[in-house]
C-alpha cells in the first residue's frame, strides 16, 4: 500500500512535470509550447463543433442584449453577445452567459402545469385546455366586473379586476397587440411591463 509521502511526491512531481514555468526557467521561450500545459494543449475552441450560427435577444431583462447562438445539428451548443450590437457590443452580464442553460436545461418545464384550487400536486394538462380556460375567465370576469360609466355619469367602460403584467421578451408588436386587446378591447386599464418597472 502507497504511503501518502508517496502519492504526495507522485502528485507533485506530475504537477512540475506539467507546470509550463520549470520548462520556462529552463530556457524554453514562454511564448513557445513552453507556455501550455498538458491541459491547456489539449483544449478546443467551444465554437469548432458549431454548424450554424443565428442570432437572438437576451430573455432575461429589459435591456435586451444581442446574442449569437450556434448551433449544431439543429441544437444551440454556445451563446455569446453579438459585438455587433450597440447595446452590449458583445457583451453578457452572467445571467445572458447561462442563456444556453435555460434552453438546454432538462430541469426545464415544458408543460403546461395545473394546481386545481386546495389540491397539493401538479398535474399535466394540454395547451389548449388552458388557453381555453383563461379565455373563459377572463370573459366572465370582464362580464361580471365591466363598469360603463361612474355614478356622477362619466364613462369609463372599463374593469379593475383584470391586471396585464408583461415581460421583457415581449416586443413591440406583441406589446401594440396586448395595448390594442386589452386596453381598446377589454377596457382593462392596469397594463404593466416588467421592462418598466
Ligand atoms: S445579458 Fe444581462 S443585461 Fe443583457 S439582457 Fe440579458 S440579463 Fe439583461
Amino acid at each position: 500500500m502507497r504511503t501518502i509521502r508517496t502519492r504526495l511526491g507522485e502528485r507533485a512531481a506530475g504537477f512540475l512535470k506539467d507546470w509550463s514555468l520549470p520548462r520556462q526557467l529552463a530556457g524554453e521561450s514562454p511564448y513557445s509550447e513552453a507556455a501550455k500545459s498538458t491541459m491547456s494543449q489539449e483544449l478546443r475552441p467551444r465554437l469548432e463543433q458549431a454548424d450554424t450560427i443565428g442570432t437572438s435577444i437576451c430573455p432575461f431583462c429589459a435591456v435586451g442584449c444581442a446574442q449569437l447562438v450556434y448551433a449544431r445539428n439543429g441544437k444551440p451548443v454556445h451563446i455569446e453577445g453579438d459585438p455587433r450590437s450597440p447595446t452590449n457590443q458583445g457583451t453578457l452580464c452572467p445571467k445572458g452567459a447561462a442563456t444556453l442553460g435555460l434552453m438546454t436545461s432538462p430541469l426545464r418545464v415544458a408543460d403546461v402545469l395545473y394546481r386545481a384550487p386546495y389540491a397539493k400536486q401538479w398535474e399535466k394538462r394540454p395547451l389548449h385546455w388552458a388557453m381555453q380556460r383563461i379565455a373563459e375567465r377572463v370573459k366572465r370576469t370582464r362580464d361580471q366586473t365591466f363598469v360603463e360609466s361612474l355614478p356622477d355619469g362619466t364613462t369609463v367602460n372599463h374593469t379593475l379586476a383584470i391586471q396585464s403584467l408583461g415581460g421583457a421578451t415581449l416586443d413591440n408588436e406583441e406589446n401594440y397587440l396586448i395595448k390594442k386587446l386589452f386596453n381598446g378591447g377589454l377596457g382593462i386599464v392596469s397594463i404593466e411591463n416588467q421592462a418598466r418597472i
